[in-house]
């Protein structure tokens, strides 16, 4: 089972992603941050960071 948690943050171009939801997040991820929630994200970062578009399209799918 992956330990991965649902929100990857790639800190090379600050972009966050949804675990799963778009090729981004195959691969090579050691050294991302990972988050539960987006909450999370915005408590640490603020709006330093972006959203993948791919994933928020799946994001506001749902
Ligand atoms: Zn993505």
């Amino acid at each position: 089972m992956s330990k991965r948690k649902k929100y990857l943050l790639n800190p090379k171009t600050t972009t966050l992603h949804i675990n799963g939801a778009c090729c981004y997040t195959e691969g090579n991820y050691t050294e991302w941050q990972q988050f539960d929630t987006e909450e999370e994200v915005y408590r640490l970062l603020g709006r330093a960071f972006k959203m993948c578009k791919v994933c928020a399209r799946k994001r506001d799918e749902k």
